[in-house]
């Protein structure tokens, strides 16, 4: 940190916020010009969180930039001109710092330090929070913006460390960046990190072996500059464009449209998926209203991505390879790549199947499958993140009584609104989870967060409270509500990050909310006018408000006709629903 040094004198800060990747950074600024006193420790040397840590080749984002950036400045916004439709990794690092720089936030930011260890004092009513080095921080409210993929799985493979060559993880590479010309390299994954990073390796490496277990859905990317057309109706009404992303399920506009897939003649659907295909990214998820709950309609989108694979991969037996079988299209996070699949027709690239061939494990010279070696000089693990809990649990972190957040959590991940936890006073997770999160334009969502915590601590403030705490029947209550939002949809049927299924023994149990960002914030928004329902608050030991249930529910949407069965069968086998 360049100056401020919070301490742990006896006057506690306001607040310490725990990362300064895009929702840290925004909660400082956000803080300082409420007049709170606030502070933020990060385990990097910089700014960027997400883009300080993932700097592997080909990284970039996969939400259009003119969306995956802050809206909360107006002259922040005019000022910053993307140079692509996806910015690459560099640029928003450079945008991150941009932001950092204009709103002098690293004098505030403690960098090279990592929270080890959080204690709520309840006779204080403070946090004590411990870091790797230096003096504990006491403060009143202690906001965990620590990312929901920022800490990598502990996934290792026997004898890696006899290898000789060199190993890369995605999620942590080199800053200096790495040079793989002449090379013989392996990957290990085919999720988003190793899709965006597989063509660049490719062109770069000797010769580049991708190890696959199970394949992904990716669309095209279609990235060059900003269409005239998308610059221009943005920049009519940057703050109208804005609004209407936030008005949607996903923080993006996506043209979702109402239309079944399964009432739609062929052709008119063949059209339509091809316009989609066409435009890039994410537009194909919003192309039918039935795609994500019957399966029917999900098989449509299955078959023409498959088809699109083929037409893309010349060798049928590789295109077949790469082809998803085993989750219904979109209920893993799909991924946006440019020319990944093509790259499969380079001389240079093999694909080896390690369900027909499983990973046995590393010796000196490389890679052992149950069926062969393979000599590499360098080997690149994109395996995945510990997503959403991750960085929550790795802190010692304690609430009320001394309870653990890791005990708390024992069974998936509770929170009330993905924001607190019973038990825990003061404690803020943006976009923990139970929150919209990862389903989301990421930057939509820290914004909602950020300003619903922010004003939150200033209604404390003003009223001298000094705690507020969810209660345990709100919690509850919210953990029905996001398993009520989720069941209808065939996301649970995917042995995805979003189940916690990646990490051997962790609890499966779908960890973002799947309600959509839009009727999100108006959950939210009726919570805090309702003088804060579902959750206790304090004066020292007096209790000023304790509210224990949550009713915040906007009236339910009309279920289509079509899909109501369905959603009724999932919802009743659930135990959500009485059984008729
Ligand atoms: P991921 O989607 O979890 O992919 C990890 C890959 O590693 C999977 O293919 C997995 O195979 C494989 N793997 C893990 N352990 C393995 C083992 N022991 N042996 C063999 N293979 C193993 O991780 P990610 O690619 O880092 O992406 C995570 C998320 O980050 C994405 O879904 C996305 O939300 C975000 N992300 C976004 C972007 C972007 O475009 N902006 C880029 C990168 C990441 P299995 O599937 O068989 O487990």
């Amino acid at each position: 940190m360049a100056t401020s040094s919070p301490s742990t004198s006896a006057q506690p800060i306001d607040a310490l916020i725990v990362g300064a990747g895009f929702a840290g950074m925004y909660m400082l600024h956000k803080l300082r010009g409420l007049g709170l006193n606030a502070a933020v420790v990060e385990s990097g040397s910089g700014v960027g969180g997400t883009w300080y840590w993932n700097r592997y080749p080909g990284a970039r984002v996969d939400i259009q930039s003119l969306e995956y950036s802050f809206g909360f400045d107006e002259e922040l916004e005019k000022e910053w001109r993307w140079s692509e439709r996806y910015a690459p990794q560099p640029e928003l690092l450079r945008y991150a710092e941009h932001v950092a720089d204009r709103f002098d936030l690293k004098r505030d930011i403690r960098f090279n330090t990592r929270v080890t260890a959080a204690h709520w004092d309840d006779a204080a009513q403070v946090w004590t929070v411990q870091t790797e080095k230096g003096p504990a921080v006491r403060c009143r409210h202690l906001i965990l913006a620590t990312g929901c993929l920022s800490i990598p799985t502990d996934v290792t493979f026997p004898g890696i460390d006899t290898f000789k060559g060199d190993v890369y993880r995605t999620s942590r590479w080199p800053h200096e960046g790495v040079d793989f010309s002449g090379k013989r390299v392996g990957i290990i994954g085919t999720g988003s990190s190793a899709i965006q990073s597989i063509p660049i390796i490719a062109g770069q490496a000797e010769h580049l072996t991708v190890f696959q277990r199970t394949p992904n859905y990716s669309m095209p990317a279609h990235n060059g500059p900003i269409p005239d057309a998308d610059f221009e109706a943005w920049s009519k009404d940057p703050r109208g464009y804005r609004a209407a992303s936030r008005d949607t399920v996903g923080g993006f506009q996506n043209e979702a449209s109402d239309a079944m897939a399964t009432e739609t003649a062929p052709e008119e659907i063949r059209a339509e998926l091809e316009r989609r295909w066409a435009w890039g990214g994410f537009r194909i998820l919003g192309a039918y209203a039935d795609t994500s709950i019957d399966p029917q309609a999900n098989r449509i989108i299955q078959e023409f991505v498959a088809e699109k694979i083929r037409e893309q991969v010349k060798d049928p037996a590789v295109a077949d390879l790469l082809t998803p079988k085993d989750h219904p299209f979109g209920t893993k996070r799909p991924c946006v790549d440019t020319g990944y699949y093509a790259t499969f027709n380079r001389p240079n690239v093999s694909l080896v199947d390690l369900r027909a061939e499983p990973l046995a494990g590393f010796n000196a010279e490389g890679i052992k499958t149950t069926a062969r070696e393979y000599a590499f000089d360098a080997v690149v693990l994109a395996t995945g993140f510990d997503a959403m809990t991750g960085a929550i649990e790795r802190i010692d972190l304690r609430g009320r009584g001394g309870r653990q957040i890791k005990d708390h959590w024992a069974e998936g991940p509770r929170t009330y609104l993905g924001l607190m936890v019973a038990g825990f006073p003061n404690l803020f997770t943006i976009t923990g989870p139970g929150s919209p999160s990862v389903l989301t334009n990421m930057i939509n969502s820290i914004e909602q967060h950020v300003e619903w915590v922010a004003d939150c601590l200033v209604a404390l403030k003003q009223r001298q409270q000094t705690s507020i705490e969810a209660s345990e029947e709100a919690e509850a209550a919210w953990c029905r509500h996001s398993a009520e939002a989720v069941t209808p949809s065939l996301l649970p049927q995917a042995n995805s990050w979003y189940m916690g299924a990646n990490v051997p023994g962790k609890p499966r149990m779908f960890m973002p909310y799947a309600g959509g960002l839009n009727k999100y914030t108006e959950i939210c928004r009726q919570v805090a006018a309702k003088d804060y329902e579902g959750f206790m608050i304090r004066q020292g030991e007096r209790v000023l408000s304790e509210s224990r249930v949550f009713t915040s529910l906007p009236e339910p949407g009309e279920i289509p006709e079509k899909l109501a069965p369905i959603i009724m069968e999932r919802l009743m086998a659930a135990g959500l629903l009485p059984a008729e």
